[in-house]
């Protein structure tokens, strides 16, 4: 173990605090595997810590005008806006994004805090008179309480932002515990809102993995619970979180597919194609991983996306050629091997692979392009979160919807052709959450509603929008007489 690199502190109460538990893991950066820093793994007693240190600025936080905390929120956006190429920096150090990419999350996550500006209006109710005769009733939107945020690896600072700064907002506090894998993201973000004027123990960040999890989803003074990770994680955490009594949305993994008719634009859909399955190495929740080819066509678009997997630059995040960076860690990069194995011994043919970058001790991993998949082989039933792409082939677009809505996720969906009575089809009839027309990462704006459908979620409502609003306000009636 590396005595010279820090462990990193938890941000509680507006002070860095050392975590009382002992345990540590290594944050390597994934370009590089070079120790960062270590990484504690807060347990009960730091969890605790972080919620009474919420629950005690919950009421005059709660208390503060409206227009008051959406002020403090609009000069967190502009130290944001200041602070966004080093943030950039940051996310690609931790993540191995490249920096164009962690640039564009961070904007994601500026147009979120934006929203959350908005608050004045967002959070008006509304009102009846008469109801009865001389009897009124109101509808007031109230702030739940203390949130606990519980964020994955594969975006730092956005995931984050679609969730604190809009339950600030509402008036809630917040106990951000940011994925073990990125945690320098969340810390430099409590500076930010400490700068910001946002009161001690209204922001706090606890670092840790499971037990830090299951600690907030136990803990009585924890109101609701936004998560956002793996499909199994979620299930856990939307299954406790709720027998605990705890408001709960859990967003989870994805198996998105892009179907490509034979009219499609050649150019623009492979462009497309590529970014949404090899972007940020295929570690996104709308990443395109299944690309179901309607014949005739497919031999045509099979090459042409092969031709732009063998030429994909691998590199560090920050190199300036560098189009695709590492996966996030060792053994994530042995699980999608073991899963391009299996797809190898199921019978898929590789028709393309990608290089890595020689000599490097980052985490890289080539780019996989399969052809011949069949709808049952797990290459096309299981979220593999890597640059793994498959191509099954169709004769028909009711074929290709047929395939797509046999996927127990239901995250996102793309069509690709220049046939808007076919566009519109596939509109209706697929069962996902987000859906692009020739759009490979159909992420809707944050004041649009960021959710999936089938095991992408468990809960209601959504992670980015006026169903956010919702969920971090709980309604109050109030129906009144005067004599
Ligand atoms: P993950 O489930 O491993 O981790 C997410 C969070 O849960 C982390 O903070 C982690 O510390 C914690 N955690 C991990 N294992 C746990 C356990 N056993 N008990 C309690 N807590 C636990 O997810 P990840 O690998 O960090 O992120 C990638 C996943 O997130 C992918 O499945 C991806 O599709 C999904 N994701 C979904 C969306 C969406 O909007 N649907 C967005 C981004 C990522």
């Amino acid at each position: 173990m590396a005595a010279d690199v820090p462990t990193l502190e938890n941000f509680i109460g507006g002070e860095w605090r050392k975590a009382a538990a002992a345990e540590s893991v290594d944050l390597p950066d994934p370009s590089t595997g070079h120790l960062l820093a270590r990484v504690p793994m807060s347990g009960a007693d730091d969890v605790d810590a972080a919620v009474s240190a919420a629950r005690d600025a919950f009421g005059p936080w709660r208390a503060t005008p409206v227009a008051d905390r959406a002020r403090v929120i609009a000069r967190f956006r502009e130290l944001l806006i200041a602070d966004s190429e080093e943030l950039a920096r940051v996310v690609t150090r931790e993540n191995g994004k490249t920096i164009d990419e962690s640039r564009g999350s961070i904007r994601r996550g500026i147009e979120a805090t934006e929203f959350a500006i908005h608050a004045p209006t967002l959070l008006q109710g509304s009102s009846l008179r008469n109801v009865s005769p001389g009897v009124d009733t109101e509808l007031v939107r109230a702030p739940v309480g203390v949130v606990a945020g519980i964020t994955p690896f594969n975006f730092p600072v956005m995931v984050p932002l679609w969730m604190a700064p809009l339950a600030l907002a509402c008036g809630n506090t917040f106990v951000l515990k940011p994925s073990e894998r990125v945690p320098l993201s969340a810390l430099r973000l409590a500076g930010l809102f400490g700068k910001a004027g946002v009161p001690p123990g209204v922001f706090n960040v606890v670092l840790g993995a499971r037990d830090a999890v299951d600690a907030l989803l136990a803990h009585p003074g924890v109101d609701a619970v936004g998560f956002v990770g793996s499909a199994p994680v979620a299930r856990h955490v939307y299954a406790t979180a709720a027998k605990h009594g705890k408001r709960v949305l859990a967003l989870a993994g994805a198996k998105n597919h892009l179907i490509v008719l034979p009219d499609a634009d050649l150019d623009r859909s492979v462009g497309a194609i590529m970014s949404s399955a090899f972007g940020s190495a295929g570690e996104r929740c709308l990443a395109g991983s299944v690309v179901v080819a309607v014949e005739p066509g497919a031999d045509r678009l099979v090459e042409a996306i092969a031709e732009r997997v063998r030429k994909l630059r691998l590199g560090p995040g920050e190199g300036p050629s560098t189009e695709m960076g590492p996966v996030i860690r060792a053994d994530h990069r042995a699980r999608v091997q073991a899963a391009t194995d299996r797809a190898e011994s199921e019978g898929a043919v590789v028709v393309a692979r990608g290089q890595c970058p020689e000599g490097s001790a980052g985490y890289f991993l080539p780019p996989v392009l399969f052809d011949r998949v069949r709808p049952e082989m797990a290459v096309a039933q299981e979220e593999i979160f890597g640059p793994v792409l498959a191509v099954i082939r169709v004769g028909s677009l009711d074929q290709a919807i047929e395939v797509a809505n046999r996927s127990k996720f239901g995250n996102a969906a793309a069509i690709f052709t220049r046939d808007g009575k076919a566009a519109r089809e596939f509109t209706e009839r697929i069962e996902a959450g987000m859906v692009g027309v020739n759009i490979g990462v159909p992420a809707p704006p944050a004041y649009f509603p960021f959710v999936g459908w089938k095991g992408s979620v468990n809960g209601d409502l959504a992670a980015t929008g006026r169903e956010a609003v919702q969920f971090y306000t709980r309604t109050k009636v109030v129906t009144s007489r005067w004599f």
